[in-house]
C-alpha cells in the first residue's frame, strides 16, 4: 500500500492524476484549497471503484497549512511515498507594463513556493536520512517554462521555470537518500485553468498551430506522472517529460 498526494487534485490535471492513481492502488489524498464539493466527487469517485481516498483542505503557497496538510498525512497508517505537486495558478494575459508586485508575488507564492514547502515536507518524510522509505515527486511544469510567453503569462512561465530548476537541483540532492524526483511539462490541455486566466476556449483556438493540431487531454498528463511515480521508472531521476502535442 502507498500513499500519494496530489495538490490541487480537485480539478483538471491533478484530478485525472487521482483517479488514475486510486485505479492503481494508491491511497490518494486529493489537495484543494476552495472547491471542497469537486474534491469530494474525485474522492467519491475513486471510492466507488474499491479505492482509497480522502481530500484535505491547504492553500499550498501558505506554510502553515502545508505544515497541516502534512501532518494529517502523518495520521495514515502507511507513509507518505508519492508527492505530485500540480497545483497552480494563471491569471489573464497581460504585457509587462501592466504586471503588479502584488500579482507577481501571487503567481509565485503558489507555482513556486507552494512547490518547495511540499517539497520539503515529503523529502522530510521520506528520505533515508530521515529515517524514511523513499517516494517519488513529480513536478507539474509548463511548456510554457520551455518557450516563454512573451506578452502573455510571463510571470506564470517564469514560475514555471523555476518549477524545472527545483525539480532538477532537488533530484540531485535527494538521490541518494532514495527520492527520486521528475517532472512533467504539458503543452494546452482542456481543463478550466484557461478560463480563470480569461482565455475560455484558448486550447480550441491555438489548436491549429501545434504540430498534433490538437488540445491534450488531463488523462494524457496523469499518465506520465503515475508512470514517473512508479517502479517502472525506477531509474529516472531529474528528467522532464514534455506532453506538448509536438511543441
Ligand atoms: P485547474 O483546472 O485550474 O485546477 C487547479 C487545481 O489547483 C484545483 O484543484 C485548485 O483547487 C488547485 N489550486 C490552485 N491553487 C491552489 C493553492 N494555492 N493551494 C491548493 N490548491 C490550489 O488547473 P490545471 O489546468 O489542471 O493545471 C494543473 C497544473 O498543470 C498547474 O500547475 C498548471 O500550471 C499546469 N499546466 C496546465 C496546463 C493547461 O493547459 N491546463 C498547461 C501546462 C501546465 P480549487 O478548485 O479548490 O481552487
Amino acid at each position: 500500500m502507498a500513499l500519494a498526494l496530489v495538490t490541487g487534485g480537485s480539478r483538471g490535471i491533478g484530478k485525472a492524476t487521482a483517479l488514475q492513481l486510486g485505479r492503481e492502488g494508491y491511497t490518494v489524498v486529493v489537495n484543494y484549497r476552495n472547491n471542497h464539493a469537486a474534491a469530494e466527487a474525485v474522492v467519491a469517485e475513486i471510492l466507488s471503484k474499491g479505492g482509497r481516498a480522502f481530500s484535505q483542505q491547504a492553500d499550498i503557497s501558505n506554510e502553515t497549512q502545508v505544515e497541516a496538510l502534512f501532518a494529517a498525512l502523518d495520521k495514515q497508517e502507511e507513509p507518505l511515498s508519492a508527492l505530485v505537486n500540480n497545483a497552480g495558478i494563471l491569471f489573464r494575459q497581460c504585457t509587462i507594463e501592466q504586471l503588479s508586485a502584488r500579482r507577481i508575488s501571487e503567481v509565485l507564492a503558489t507555482n513556486v513556493t507552494g512547490y518547495f514547502l511540499c517539497c520539503r515536507e515529503a523529502v522530510k518524510r521520506m528520505s533515508h536520512r530521515h529515517g524514511g522509505q523513499g517516494g517519488a515527486i513529480v513536478n507539474v511544469s509548463s511548456a510554457a517554462a520551455r518557450l516563454g510567453s512573451a506578452g502573455e503569462y510571463l510571470d506564470y512561465a517564469a514560475s514555471k521555470g523555476a518549477v524545472d530548476t527545483l525539480t532538477v537541483g532537488l533530484s540531485l540532492e535527494v538521490a541518494a537518500c532514495g527520492i527520486r524526483v521528475n517532472g512533467v511539462r504539458p503543452g494546452f490541455i482542456y481543463t478550466d485553468m484557461h478560463a480563470s486566466g480569461g482565455e475560455p476556449g484558448r486550447v480550441d483556438r491555438v489548436s491549429h498551430s501545434l504540430p498534433m493540431q490538437r488540445g491534450g487531454h488531463p488523462q494524457e498528463v496523469a499518465e506520465a506522472i503515475v508512470w514517473l511515480l512508479s517502479e517502472k521508472a525506477s531509474y529516472v531521476t531529474g528528467s522532464i517529460i514534455d506532453l506538448a502535442g509536438g511543441k
